[in-house]
């Protein structure tokens, strides 16, 4: 069994000391720290390699390919996809929900089509469909939240029609930590025959997620929050909506004919992936799902919940100190305002004590404006924190409400 003090050692980031006091993060939902096995393969693909794929026949080109359709391979594995074929590296969530966006929906949705979304969703997979919308006049359709923030099927239920053509959903959400049941989503919505697109930002990192399982027609996620570097990321597609999707990207790589007027294009995945692409983000992202798989999604799953779980029971029981979202079942994070202190100065006053965590409208205005704030501290878990961590949070909250209970007298 890998303990807590394993996992930690191998973080690098964590042994070191910021404004005199041990590292404390608690931002692995903006992004995740990188372990040691990620560091070490895109560094030896750097050092022993560093050749493109797919296009020279000398053995560094040779084993870099090699190794970047391995990484795919992983990636197919980590998420339940039938085969590799089905997985695109892109450079994360964002550009994987813009490359649905523009290559599948502007082709496939016409006026007075509705695309169905909910008010907690990341600007990432909200922006994208209002510019769908501008383009084909589809119309956008909100499912409200329950109270306490949770999506109810029946809801769902009641705002699908036939004039439903997608559904974009979160599984998990970065604010309020609530986990979608996007599997029964995906078979009402099918039952309409709309298209299903997934953000898996928050949860790919944090549950086991397997496409075929969910049957979702897309499933868009960013390398960074598992541990690989910025810049690498994912969009799962069915074979047949992959198909259906025209490239965002023209130019090398994603040709397969290329005449003086017109072109074809190479099948997927190499359809999507013009250009040079970032093999080393690959090889990382890689090297990170392994090294989740090394600890197990169900065991990774079990602690973020569990913290989080546990973190929203801590600071619910701080006077003035409110918490958002359900207290349980979450994900690993929980989002939270001191009364009277802004949550930047929260976050300020925790850097102070080597604290990191997040503070903002988390790029989802809307979900502020449902909450009624304009902004909320949060912090988030990784395999990395434990006990000793919300003891931190908890420290970090009562420094805070020290500091300017001061500075108000
Ligand atoms: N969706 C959600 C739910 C997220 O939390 C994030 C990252 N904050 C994104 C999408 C976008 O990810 P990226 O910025 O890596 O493209």
């Amino acid at each position: 069994m890998t303990t807590l003090t394993d996992i930690r050692s191998a973080y690098p980031a964590l042994r070191q000391t910021i404004n005199g006091h041990p590292l404390t993060y608690l931002d692995s939902a903006a992004t995740a720290l990188k372990p040691t096995p990620v560091i070490e393969a895109v560094t030896a693909y750097l050092r022993e390699n560093g050749a493109s794929v797919h296009r020279s026949v000398h053995t560094l080109a040779e084993r870099a390919t090699e190794a970047y359709e391995a990484a795919r391979a992983d990636v197919a594995r980590f998420i339940g996809a039938a085969a590799p074929e089905t997985v695109v590296f892109t450079r994360g969530a964002t550009e994987s929900l813009n490359l649905v966006a523009y290559g599948y929906a502007r082709r496939h949705l016409a006026p007075g089509d509705e695309i169905l979304l909910t008010p907690a969703e990341h600007h990432s997979n909200l922006v994208p469909w209002q510019q769908v919308a501008l383009a084909t006049g589809a119309r956008l359709v909100y499912v409200e939240l329950e109270p306490d923030g949770q999506l109810s099927l029946e809801a769902v239920r009641a705002a699908l029609s036939e004039r439903t053509r997608l559904v974009a959903v979160t599984q998990a959400s970065n604010v309020l930590g609530t986990i979608n049941p996007v599997a029964e989503i995906a078979r009402l919505a099918h039952a309409v025959g709309a298209v299903v697109v997934v953000d898996g930002a928050q949860s790919v990192p944090h549950l086991p997620v397997d496409v075929t399982a969910l049957d979702c027609d897309f499933l868009a996620f960013s390398g960074h929050k598992l541990g690989a570097p910025t810049g690498i990321g994912i969009l799962y597609g069915k074979p047949e909506r992959l198909e259906e999707t025209e490239p965002l990207l023209f130019g090398g790589e994603m040709i397969q004919l290329v005449e003086r007027e017109r072109s074809t294009w190479a099948d997927p995945p190499a359809k999507f992936e013009g250009g040079t692409p970032n093999v080393a983000g690959a090889i990382g992202l890689g090297a990170a799902v392994r090294f989740l798989e090394g600890i197990g999604m169900a065991t990774v799953a079990a602690h973020d919940r569990e913290l989080a779980e546990e973190a929203y029971r801590r600071l619910a029981a701080i006077d003035g100190v409110r918490v958002y979202g359900p207290p349980a079942p979450r994900t690993g994070l929980v989002a939270f305002n001191i009364e009277g202190v802004h949550p930047h100065d929260v976050a300020q006053v925790f850097d102070a004590e080597g604290i990191a965590i997040r503070a903002g409208h988390h790029c989802a205005q809307p979900l502020m404006r449902w909450l009624g704030v304009a902004a909320t501290a949060r912090a988030s878990f990784g395999p990395y924190n434990g006990p000793d961590d919300l003891d931190a949070l908890v420290r970090g909250i009562l420094a805070t409400k020290r500091y300017f209970s001061r500075g108000s007298r």
